[in-house]
């Protein structure tokens, strides 16, 4: 019999066995943006932005020459544009002037950049550089409580306990699974353990 950690990976194995990274990117730089982007929007909306605003400025030379007036302007159609336009140039301005141009790959070099905090990083070393992380948003988490994976107060104890669970090799798959089954079975207005693959046999609560 497979431990619960076990189970629950062979469970979301079986109904994700590959899973595409939601936002639209290019490159690094791109993907850094889009995250950035989508702090309490959706990734759809994010998506449906991009576009226009990567025609624009792909790179960071060419974001951190955009006025950051035109920038929000270009993104207005989410939620906290003025805050993101400013981190966004401003992050540019600083990976041009300290790091050729390049998105870093380090959690320490890209958690000092505006606007980039542990899940944003976390998301970019996963998904644009193949590294070993598990971004911990409100539905992983709410998840791990739920499976009795973590009792953790907050994200960044959730993520710990995430991490023991599982083998390092499946962080970055196992964190775009977990999202896509939360953003599949947990819709706002129903909560119905029994129904569920993994909370009716998983669940804690
Ligand atoms: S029971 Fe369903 S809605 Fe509730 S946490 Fe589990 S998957 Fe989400």
């Amino acid at each position: 019999m497979l431990k619960k950690p076990a189970r629950i990976q062979a469970i979301l194995d079986e109904l994700y066995p590959t899973v595409d990274i939601p936002l639209a990117h290019q490159d690094p730089f791109t993907l850094l943006v889009a995250v950035l982007l989508s702090a309490q929007t959706t990734d759809k909306k994010v998506n449906e932005v991009t576009p226009a605003l990567f025609a624009r400025a792909c790179t960071p030379e060419a974001m951190a020459t955009l006025e950051e007036e035109e920038i929000r302007q270009l993104i207005r159609a989410i939620g906290l544009a003025p805050s993101k336009a400013r981190n966004l140039k401003a992050l540019s301005q600083l990976l041009v002037e300290r790091h050729q141009g390049q998105v870093p790959r380090s959690f320490e070099d890209l958690e000092a950049l505006p606007g980039v905090g542990h899940k944003t990083a976390s998301v970019v070393m996963a998904q644009a550089f193949g590294e070993p992380a598990f971004p911990v948003d409100t539905h992983i988490h709410r998840l791990a409580q739920r499976w009795g994976l973590s009792s953790g107060k907050n994200v960044a104890e959730t993520e710990r306990d995430l991490k023991r669970h599982f083998p390092r090799r499946a962080w970055n798959k196992l964190h775009l699974q977990i999202i896509t089954f939360g953003r599949q079975h947990c819709p706002a207005l129903r909560h119905r353990p029994q129904e569920c693959p993994i909370c009716s046999w998983a669940s804690s609560s």
